[in-house]
């Protein structure tokens, strides 16, 4: 039985008040009419108007934090990829529907409003898009967290396409200012870098260790409202800015002081200036262990700071507080309070070092041995002399440890030590110190314990455990697909946004004729909405019959985009030749960001471009396949794109993706994945079961294999594969590259030589070729018989309920951090401030 469209609104919410808001706010802020304000300046009146209702439960629940003082996580990470904050924050404010009429009245279109918002976009992809989705759950179960990062100046870079080719333009996300952030510089903190550590007697007969001839910045933090949905919760995500101390007079005649103002002026411009745009990539940057240390000492300086003004013994700081670092990059975290317990405090070694393990937790978020983060002894030690002594000590202790552990084995202390071969080894320091080590997939895991982190898992085993990564499913389901939201919701009622495996209750409808349809005109719709998205931005149209066949990430060589062009080209020429063959109409979607040095991801993008000009436009083709290369993807047409999409492309090589949280999204709106068994596909087919999906490859195993026994011989399969041979050599004879016939040879020896890589094919999509080709087939086949597929897309959607970020922190609070639940006394949201 469809039950009464439940919409969870709130009722509590003043429409009126609201509207004098809005108008107040673009009188104040710009002396303006609403009928003379720009779309801008309407956007960030209506923002602070939300900021208006948010700040009350902030400061209710800020209070209540004090009342009750519970335990907090700090989630340490470089990136926070929140995406826009004005449509979350109504959504979980529950007061989307009395906003839109608040609109709607004024005569404003929300839509547009919301479009105004640039994404803040402080992050690369998957890594920073999970801590922004942790920081919704943490609010909407009701768990007192921060979420500390770095302001950047400018965020991930904007993408433009010109020429087939990518260009990167500077992503300035405040220049009209950002109406949700607080700025607070009453908790600014000072950190140092450089100069020397001294051993001053202090008039107690301390010796203490002093950091001396440094050179500091001040941290000023921002705070941004973290709104849990509908419980009144607001959490802080605390972006830190960097501000030059001032403390010398720029005219004086000593020309030594004038020399450092300026140079610690010139510090602090620098640190926060850009987000590194490397995903999945370490670059060994001097500047980016700087933008690490200042976050960090000012976050873990600030949490020591806020448990002292409640409590007297920092001996006990762990049963409050708990840091949670996002991979390697906030590991000095660990080094950071190990100095402040013992030069600030006072504490011994043994005293610092048991708060210290009994605080720190390290996720672990890839394998690739390019991303591991190995800081050289000389940059490291200059940077942070202290820090780097500290490190040095539990270096020490901890080759002691391995010693009694494996009496003269100095393989162990070679693949083990945190400072060895002139290095300082982040990941290892990471383990040493933290009483946890997560994976973010079960099959990511069970790599790390077997292969990567072996012997790290055979000396310490209780330290490692498992997380499978969530998304949540307000922002990408409820915000971003509407449509599918409110069926959903039609359906089993509204309990799936706050508790998203009663979404299950969807598969009694799997096999509803009635409701098969419904959803794929809602599926349909969609598609015409990214459509007209794709005619606006890209001038093309697309075909929203046609299957959308998305593949949406970061670009990377493991991510495979480039077996996903191949494939397409090689669909090109089964059509060219046999123009009469059967093939249902396909539309093919890439959206993707390639670091800016990475030439073989940004020659990729440039082969999907050259691909689409010529298969878009040739009259034997005749529409019936498109390719379209979304430009800038980022998390607001993320929303759209994951709304529409019927097959979710998910090939990595088979052990590199540790999870995808992309994958997730997908199956929440109802496409089928065509992957891998590689991270969080492997549960995603469990719980979706195989027959509604495409699984095809060599398996993880079977890759690790191939790697242990030097890769595999692809010339095999190009001396006998007639189809493969003609799409490879078409990278080097101008098909798609007339007046440049040599423009893609780099993509083409990845594939083949030896000579140029060392490693041919080093991530198997020749290999995987066949079998990928194959899973395509049956896509298409599958796709004809429209109420298997309908079946199949909402069997996705039902049995997504495992993917929710919220089941994700529920593990992480029960069996790692342990926090208090907090309940608000009386519900606060849109409360009447008559
Ligand atoms: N970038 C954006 C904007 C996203 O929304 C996501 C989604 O999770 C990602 C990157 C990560 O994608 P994937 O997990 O497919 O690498």
């Amino acid at each position: 039985m469809i039950k009464k469209k439940d919409t969870q609104e709130s009722s509590s919410f003043d429409k009126e008040l609201f509207k004098r808001s809005v108008l107040y706010n673009v009188k104040t802020l710009y002396r303006k009419t609403l009928e003379e304000a720009t779309p801008q300046q309407i956007f960030q009146a209506v923002g602070y108007a939300i900021k208006d209702v948010v700040i009350d439960n902030w400061l209710t629940t800020h209070k209540e934090y004090d009342k009750q003082d519970p335990k907090t996580v700090y989630y340490l990470s470089m990136e926070f990829l929140m995406g826009r904050a004005l449509g979350n924050n109504i959504i979980n404010l529950q007061a989307y529907k009395p906003v839109k009429e608040a609109m709607d009245e004024l005569g404003l279109d929300l839509n547009v409003i919301e479009d105004q918002e640039p994404d803040p976009a402080l992050g690369n992809g998957g890594l920073g898009r999970l801590a922004s989705c942790f920081l919704d759950s943490l609010s909407t179960l009701g768990y007192a967290a921060y979420g500390c990062g770095i302001r950047y100046r400018y965020g991930m870079f904007k993408q433009e396409i010109r020429d087939g080719y990518q260009i990167e333009v500077p992503d300035n996300w405040l220049v009209d200012g950002n109406p949700f952030e607080l700025r607070r510089p009453e908790y600014a903190k000072e950190v140092k870098f450089g100069g020397y550590v001294n051993v001053r007697i202090d008039e107690n007969g301390r010796s203490n260790f002093v950091q001396e001839g440094y050179q500091s910045v001040r941290a000023i933090p921002y705070d941004l409202p973290i709104v849990g949905y509908g419980n009144g919760i607001v959490n802080t995500l605390r972006i830190w800015d960097a501000e030059a101390i001032e403390c010398f007079h720029l005219d004086s005649f000593d020309k030594g002081d004038y020399q450092k103002a300026v140079e610690q002026a010139n510090l602090a411009k620098n640190i926060v200036e850009v987000l590194y745009p490397n995903d999945n990539h370490y670059a060994g940057k001097e500047l980016r262990l700087k933008q690490q240390y200042f976050f960090i000492s000012a976050s873990v300086q600030e949490a020591i700071a806020k448990y002292m003004r409640k409590h007297d013994d920092i001996r006990k700081f762990y049963e409050k507080v708990t840091f949670q670092l996002n991979d390697t990059h906030p590991t000095v975290a660990v080094a950071e309070l190990m100095r402040i317990l013992m030069d600030e405090y006072y504490l011994t070694w043994e005293e610092a070092w048991n708060v210290t393990i009994k605080t720190c937790a390290y996720t672990n978020h890839t394998i690739m041995a390019e991303a591991l983060e190995k800081w050289p002894i000389e940059l490291f030690s200059r940077l942070l002399p202290r820090i780097y002594q500290i490190i040095e000590e539990i270096n020490r202790r901890f080759i002691i440890k391995i010693q009694e552990m494996y009496p003269g084995n100095q393989e162990k202390i070679r693949k083990m030590a945190i400072i060895y071969d002139g290095q300082v080894k982040m990941a290892h320091l990471a383990i040493a110190a933290g009483f946890s080590v997560n994976g973010v997939a079960r099959l990511h895991t069970e790599i790390l314990k077997k292969q990567e982190l072996r012997d790290f898992y055979e000396m310490m085993p209780e330290k490692f455990n498992n997380k499978t990564n969530g998304i949540t499913q307000r922002r990408f389901l409820l915000h971003g697909n509407p449509l599918l939201a409110d069926w959903v919701t039609a359906h089993v009622g509204s309990d799936w946004i706050t508790d998203l495996p009663k979404i299950s209750k969807l598969k009694i409808y799997a096999d509803d004729e009635k409701c098969q349809q419904e959803f794929m005109n809602i599926k349909y719709q969609n598609k015409v909405r990214l459509a007209q998205y794709i005619l606006e931005h890209n001038g093309i149209e697309v075909d929203p019959r046609s299957i959308f066949d998305v593949q949406v990430k970061r670009l990377h060589e493991y991510k495979r985009q480039l077996l996903n062009i191949l494939h397409v080209m090689y669909l090109y020429n089964q059509l060219k030749d046999n123009p009469e063959m059967e093939f249902f109409p396909r539309t093919f979607i890439f959206g993707a960001k390639a670091a800016a040095g990475y030439y073989n991801a940004k020659m990729t993008i440039k082969l999907i471009n050259s691909v689409a000009d010529v298969v878009n436009n040739d009259p034997v083709i005749n529409g019936r396949i498109k390719v379209v290369f979304i430009e800038n993807y980022r998390v607001s047409n993320a929303e759209l794109i994951f709304a529409a999409a019927d097959v979710s492309e998910q090939i990595s090589t088979a052990s590199k993706e540790a999870s995808g949280t992309g994958n997730m999204k997908f199956m929440l709106n109802g496409a089928l994945t065509i992957g891998t068994m590689d991270g969080a596909n492997v549960e995603i087919v469990e719980e979706v079961g195989a027959e509604n999906a495409f699984i095809f490859g060599l398996s993880s195993d079977e890759v690790i294999n191939f790697e242990n026994n030097g890769g595999y011989d692809p010339t095999e399969i190009f001396n006998n594969d007639p189809d493969v041979r003609r799409v490879l050599m078409q990278l080097i004879n101008g098909t798609f590259a007339p007046n440049d016939p040599d423009r893609f040879r780099t993509l083409y020896n990845s594939l083949l030589n030896t000579i140029s890589t060392n490693k041919a094919d080093m991530y198997f999509i020749l290999k995987d070729f066949k079998a990928y080709a194959e899973a395509q087939r049956k896509v298409e086949n599958a796709y004809r018989d429209e109420k298997r597929w309908a079946r199949s897309a909402i069997l996705n959607v039902a049995c997504s309920g495992k993917f929710t970020s919220d089941r994700t922190i529920q593990e992480y609070v029960d069996e790692l951090w342990h926090l208090d639940k907090v309940v608000l006394p009386k519900k606060v949201v849109g409360k009447d401030k008559t």
